[in-house]
């Protein structure tokens, strides 16, 4: 294999203006397929989800899953589009062995929704707009699995395996217009574009979107003109792209392996690529020029999607709150930076902030929490927030009991610790700990005077310098307080009283 060539980042910046397209596939969450009522559970043997009409056997007949539709038009609705009055399924024909009908269900020139955009926010807080040309539905194809090669390709394969649980999952396909003006920003857009997308479809909870199970995918497409000139370069495609930081560093190769054949010369081949996730590099895929023909023509086995204006306005009317604005409204309720929100976001632990305040706790005690101690304990156990044994009602709890006085956040983490050892509740824990403060400082002075009075030669030693003597102390007040004080308090309130300084 010839090693690609490649300019570097800034000087392919200097002479050339990125353009993009990112085409986006969700599969949906329905529980069936989109044309039949095959089930669309994961995991189940190979070939068993299957029927007549998504094997294409001839005969079977398609019917439209209207959860497929409701969700297409929620999309378009959340991305600003138009909804189609009136559309069509059309048929994409091509050959190809995970594809048993020998055609597509797809959506070609009338697609559900067309004409929006969506606004990305970049890491410095900048809003960058990605408009939207169109969503349409589809449907998934079957799985081939290469049997006998190296690398898992068909090259040098013996034989494939088919497995058609897949083949008939409704997808929408999401696809940018030209996204021009990013400049040297272009692969934080790609990056930002499809994780807003992706926080975008869950609180639409049409789809759980997950990269890394195939639910979401993106294609990156991507070309380079010279500065100043307005003549779109030929484009490469990169397929299947299936991570955020993927999508950025394939953006970020082809930008670079574009500027080195330009620079020397040489011309873009439109063709599509595969990305390599273990270097980030990009390799040929197969070419593909603008005169590629799957004879579409529209569905004649299903009937128009019609969309009623009444329903439009109904599920917009339902929309949820969109993700960024969610943001924007928590952010300025809890009063944080930009930075700091995104810290909280990249930890995953906006939702269970949320769930914690809700329970009760003020946001800035929630957010300490779950940035802190609990971050802190999720990290070392190498788990993320939300598999942590501990729920947010139960840190709420502990916050309550903080600023009731019943602990300080000594000994809070102490609870905490104990609900995360599977100990209890914060009330449990706190009782078979004993970890209750003695929250009346009056009656904890009493104790410490008396302490102070009956151990007089010790406390004389430590009014002389001796401060390691203090142990014997408080542990006097301890005792007396059978346990329930908290002991860092004790000293300090015997070293207040004797007029010493720790260090
Ligand atoms: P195809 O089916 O060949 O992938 P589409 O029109 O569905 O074509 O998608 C192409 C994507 O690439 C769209 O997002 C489009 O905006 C974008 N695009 C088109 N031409 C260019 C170009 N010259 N450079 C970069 N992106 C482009
Ligand atoms: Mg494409
Ligand atoms: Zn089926």
């Amino acid at each position: 294999m010839t090693v690609t060539e490649l300019l570097s980042y800034d000087a392919a910046l200097a002479a050339y203006d990125p353009v993009m397209g990112l085409e986006v596939h969700v599969e949906l969450g329905t529980k069936t397929k989109m044309f039949c009522g095959c089930s669309t559970e994961l995991g189940a043997d190979a070939n068993s989800q299957t029927c007549p009409t998504c094997l294409g056997l001839p005969g079977s007949l398609p019917v439209v899953n209207a959860i497929g539709v409701e969700s297409a038009v929620k999309i378009g609705l959340a991305l600003n589009c138009e909804i189609a009055e009136w559309c069509r399924f059309a048929r994409k024909n091509y050959f190809y062995p995970d594809m048993p009908k020998n055609f597509q269900t797809s959506q070609y020139d009338e697609p559900i929704a067309f004409n929006g955009y969506l606004d990305v926010q970049l890491e410095d807080g900048e809003i960058f707009r990605v408009e939207i040309e169109r969503a349409h539905m589809e449907e998934d194809t079957g799985k081939s699995t290469h049997i006998g090669g190296a690398t898992g390709r068909i090259h040098g394969a013996s034989h494939s395996l088919l497995d058609y649980n897949r083949a008939g999952i409704p997808l929408i396909e999401i696809v940018t217009k030209p996204i021009e003006g990013a400049g040297e920003r272009a692969p934080e857009v790609a990056k930002a574009y499809v994780a807003e997308l992706r926080e975008l479809i869950r609180a639409l909870g049409v789809s759980e979107a997950r990269m890394d199970k195939g639910q979401m995918r993106c294609d990156v497409n991507l070309s380079l003109r010279p500065h100043g000139t307005t003549v779109f370069g030929t484009r490469s495609e990169t397929k299947n792209v299936n991570s955020l930081r993927s999508v950025e560093r394939a953006a970020r190769f082809e930008i670079q392996r574009h500027a080195a054949v330009l620079q020397s010369g040489g011309t873009i081949v439109q063709e599509t690529r595969h990305f390599h996730e273990d270097d980030g590099s990009t390799t040929s895929g197969r070419i593909k020029d603008n005169a590629e023909d799957y004879r579409y023509f529209p569905e004649p086995d299903l009937v128009p999607v019609a969309p009623s204006r009444a329903w439009v306005e109904e599920l917009r009317a339902g929309l949820p709150e969109l993700p960024r604005v969610r943001r924007n409204r928590l952010r300025e309720e809890w009063g944080v930076s930009e930075h700091d929100m995104q810290s909280i976001l990249n930890a995953g632990a906006v939702d269970l902030i949320v769930a914690t305040t809700d329970a009760g706790a003020p946001a800035d005690q929630a957010r300490k929490w779950w940035m802190g101690e609990l971050a802190r304990s999720a990290n070392e156990a190498g788990v993320s927030l939300d598999e942590l044994a501990i729920t947010p009602a139960q840190v709420a709890r502990v916050s309550a009991l903080v600023a009731s006085g019943d602990l300080n956040d000594k000994l809070a983490r102490q609870v905490i610790e104990g609900v995360l050892a599977g100990e209890g509740d914060p009330d449990e824990v706190v009782e078979k700990r004993g970890l209750k403060v003695v929250s009346d400082e009056g009656a904890l002075g009493t104790a410490v005077d008396e302490a102070i009075a009956s151990n007089a030669a010790i406390a004389d030693k430590i009014r002389g310098g001796k401060v390691a003597a203090v142990g014997a102390l408080v542990g006097a007040v301890m005792k007396a307080t059978r346990g329930q004080a908290d002991a860092a308090r004790v000293k300090e309130l015997i070293l207040e009283r004797l007029g010493v300084s720790e260090g």
